[in-house]
């Protein structure tokens, strides 16, 4: 559960460098995701969309109950940050670029390009046949996340 204090806003400002989006759409997503995995409403099941999808974040755009991130709604700031999340992230990069642009060819692009990878492989690797599933697949990304059936049946 979300809850507003200093260290949820520090991880948000954190989440700016991942490249997948803002905190409040990634638990829809996600949370949509544990509800109906590997179904016609899960927004990235590979038996249902394709591995290729899946991987490069072309999920299915669907209805996602508001009552599935209640916590992130009562948010102001969660609010906020999800509809500028693209506008902070450009502004950013912008000040980080004119701080040096090594800032975020070296720091901001592997972080992006660690994280996208990382969740794709998860994803994919981790439903490969209709189920979660633990995977020795993303040991290369994700070396601690490679129990993603037991990321499903905790509670
Ligand atoms: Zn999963």
């Amino acid at each position: 559960m979300y809850e507003d204090n200093m260290k949820s806003y520090i991880y948000t400002l954190g989440a700016l460098v991942t490249g997948v989006g803002s905190p409040l759409t990634f638990a829809a997503t996600h949370r949509q995701h544990h509800k109906f995995h590997d179904t016609e409403k899960d927004p990235h099941s590979p038996e249902h969309i394709g591995w290729y999808n899946v991987w490069f974040m072309n999920y299915n755009s669907q209805y996602i109950s508001p009552r599935l991130i209640k916590d992130y709604l009562k948010s102001d700031f969660q609010k906020f940050m999800n509809r500028h999340w693209y506008k902070i992230t450009a502004l950013m990069l912008l000040i980080l670029a004119l701080i040096d642009i090594r800032l975020v060819c070296f720091v901001v692009a592997p972080f992006s390009i660690y994280t996208f990878h990382g969740s794709s492989a998860i994803n994919v690797f981790g439903h490969l046949k209709g189920a979660p599933r633990n995977s020795k697949e993303v040991l290369f990304w994700n070396p601690w996340d490679t129990k993603h059936k037991e990321h499903h049946e905790w509670k």
